[in-house]
């Protein structure tokens, strides 16, 4: 069968491609601690689940408008507009199956064949994907340690040309753990403004930022015409396999995302919208749980991936993700990069991370090697696994 040419520029996460090599090891009865998955190892809020039976016993089974219900989009405009402090109608969000389809449909609503869009580099790898599959040229803008995995906007002005049409962001950020300072995100909007940028704004961590309040850069003037805020509950409520997510951007744009959901998932399953706006309403204890058991994650990991010979690990500020140094690792045990060390790490060593290059490929003048851990995982998995690293790189150096 003839596959379409336009496939040859679609690209994939390759995150799940460890997920199989790490099941297939366990298959063949491999003890293997996995910092690999991006997803909260928590159960869903009990109130969350229940609204969702609830909602199925009422025969709530039906199709929904393509932007998603009224009154979920009511409360979501109503929760964007208090964390983010601009204000939000319920017609200038679309609700989708996941954070992700935001990804998709805002490119493939705002971005022609021929034009330029930055992207984060590392980074989420679905950006830079979708951007190659729309016939744009992707623009990697590095996120560099000595900038603690924030955007250099020095050097992002100096990739915008007159093709610049649109710029993704995301803060906190996947894999570094990094977020944009205000003064930051004041500066990179000082350059959308002039030159005309549309921002897709992945905010999906936004509950998962340890220091300081989660910073949008829709409330900044000027800003929130210019706008698409990805959010979501897979990471905040630990939702990932509900698929429920959202887009918040201006009316006309998302007239033009809901056309595109209605020409592919026609709606977004009527029961988990409900569950979904029990998620914002309803208690937040849950999600406040997960969040510190998080934060003390967060303290042990770093602190015992210091143990470990030839790696440098910086406190994250947000998201479920640390991103070591590990130059002197690779050096100390002959790797050539981040590659052969995860892959060492998983076949020798009975742990899966996932390499630098996981998130694109490197940037001109990056010389330094790095591996994503997430510590979506028992702290005894932690300390069990970060043992492994320790006593797999002293027995070799
Ligand atoms: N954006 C970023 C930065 C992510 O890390 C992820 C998931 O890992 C997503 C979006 C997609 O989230 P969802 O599972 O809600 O589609």
């Amino acid at each position: 069968m003839k596959l379409a040419k336009r496939l040859e520029r679609l690209g994939t996460e390759n995150a799940f491609v460890t997920l199989a090599k790490v099941n297939k090891l366990r298959e063949e009865g491999k003890d293997i601690i996995a910092f690999s998955i991006g997803e909260p190892d928590f159960d869903t809020p009990r109130n969350i689940i229940d609204k969702c039976h609830e909602a199925l016993d009422k025969g709530m089974t039906h199709y929904t408008p393509s932007a998603g219900m009224l009154d979920f989009r009511k409360s979501i405009a109503k929760y964007i507009s208090n964390t983010r402090g601009i204000e939000v109608s319920p017609d200038e969000v679309v609700v989708v199956p996941g954070g992700k389809p935001i990804i998709f449909y805002s490119i493939m609503a705002c971005v022609d064949e021929g034009d330029e869009v930055l992207y984060p580099n590392p980074g989420y790898p679905i950006y830079e994907s979708v951007i190659n599959f729309v016939g744009a040229k992707a623009v990697p803008v590095p996120i560099e340690e000595s900038k603690g995995f924030s955007i250099d906007v020095d050097k992002l002005e100096k990739l915008i040309t007159p093709k610049t049409t649109f710029m993704v962001i995301n803060s906190p950020h996947n894999p570094t753990g990094g977020s944009i300072p205000r003064k930051d995100l004041e500066k990179i909007a000082e350059l959308c403004i002039k030159h005309d940028i549309t921002v897709l704004s992945d905010e999906i961590y936004s509950r998962l930022k340890f220091n300081g309040k989660h910073e949008s850069i829709a409330s900044i003037p000027g800003m929130k015409e210019r706008t698409i805020i990805l959010d979501g509950m897979s990471k905040t409520y630990a939702m990932t396999g509900w698929r429920l997510g959202y887009g918040v951007m201006p009316k006309r744009v998302a007239e033009a995302v809901a056309q595109l959901v209605t020409n592919d998932a026609s709606c977004t399953a009527t029961f988990t919208q409900l569950a979904g706006k029990e998620a914002l309403e309803g208690p937040q204890d849950g999600a406040d749980h997960m969040k510190k058991v998080f934060a003390e994650r967060r303290e042990i990991i770093v602190s015992e991936l210091n143990k470990v010979p030839g790696f440098k690990c910086h406190v994250p500020d947000g998201a479920f993700y640390v991103f070591p140094n590990v130059t002197e690792a690779c050096k100390l045990l002959g790797c050539k990069d981040s590659r052969e060390l995860a892959d060492k790490l998983l076949y020798e060593a009975g742990v899966a991370v996932l390499p630098r290059t996981a998130f694109g490929v490197k940037n001109a003048d990056e010389k330094e090697e790095y591996i994503r851990l997430s510590y979506a995982t028992s702290t005894e998995n932690i300390v069990k696994g970060i043992a492994r690293i320790i006593d797999y790189v002293k027995a070799r150096i």
